[in-house]
């Protein structure tokens, strides 16, 4: 079994058909999916749609991008909605000076608040660095411990750095990126990681993995990229898949058997 512990379902592009894409998933071994939010609309999409299908838990948070829209309503709205029994983390919350959708400053303020109230409510956090690391570090380290713990999602800082993730407890989790042909640094990345602490994800509609590059991706390729750390780790698909799953099950509170 697998499980896809980054995806965003609430995407018209797969919220239409969601039930076919759950079908695909499940067709490919995929037993649990984190469907996750990065705004109000989607977090409440996210939940409702995890709500009575037995394979989806869901994520809610604000996602660097849209961090200039934080309000005090909007933390006690999604305060109140991760009291849903299916919420099992918080996220996705970080930086992202790639595409500076909102100011840097609002953007470390906001991640900051969140990564309080995950603590506060005792929730992994779902952390999104996008040419960020420094800074991404350092918010992190001002609010370490995380109890619940964490995950660097679709991990693309250096092999150096891993060690300072591992080190606040995080698990690093991989996406599309690393199957493809020119990504040297996650492929390195991925090789700094034990065992007990590699995840996998989709990050879909974004990032289908190689041979599927720029097209909609959807949580039955997970699979596509535990093939390539099992190739790039030198250990079987079996292997690996059993690690990776054991862990997102450790971290999200999944159980096994339903
Ligand atoms: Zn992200
Ligand atoms: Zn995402």
């Amino acid at each position: 079994m697998l499980v896809d512990t980054h995806a965003h379902l609430s995407d018209p592009r797969l919220a239409t058909d969601l039930d076919f894409w759950l079908q695909e998933a499940r067709a490919a071994g995929v037993g649990y999916i984190v469907n996750v939010g990065a705004d109000w609309e989607s977090s409440r999409l996210v939940v409702q749609q995890a709500a009575n299908r037995k394979e989806l838990v869901a994520a809610v948070g604000v996602h660097p991008h849209e961090a200039k829209h934080w309000n005090t309503q909007m933390e006690a709205d999604l305060i109140a909605l991760a009291q849903h029994p299916k919420v099992r983390a918080y996220g996705e919350i970080g930086l992202d000076y790639y595409y500076d959708h909102s100011p840097r400053a609002i953007q470390k303020e906001v991640f900051a608040a969140q990564l309080r109230i995950a603590k506060e409510l005792n929730l992994p956090v779902i952390v999104h660095d996008r040419d960020a690391h420094g800074d991404v570090l350092a918010v992190l380290e001002q609010h370490a411990p995380f109890k619940a713990g964490g995950v660097m999602h679709c991990y693309s800082g250096s092999p150096e750095l891993v060690a300072h993730f591992l080190a606040l407890g995080f698990y690093i989790s991989f996406a599309g990126p690393i199957t493809f042909r020119n990504a040297k640094k996650p492929a390195l990345a991925a090789l700094q990681v034990p065992a007990e602490r590699l995840v996998v994800e989709t990050d879909c509609p974004y990032l289908s993995p190689e041979p599927h590059r720029g097209k909609v991706n959807h949580p039955a390729r997970v699979a596509l990229v535990v093939q390539r750390l099992a190739e790039l780790r030198g250990v079987n698909y079996e292997t690996m898949a059993q690690q990776t799953t054991a862990n997102a099950m450790r971290l999200f509170g999944l159980e096994r058997g339903d």
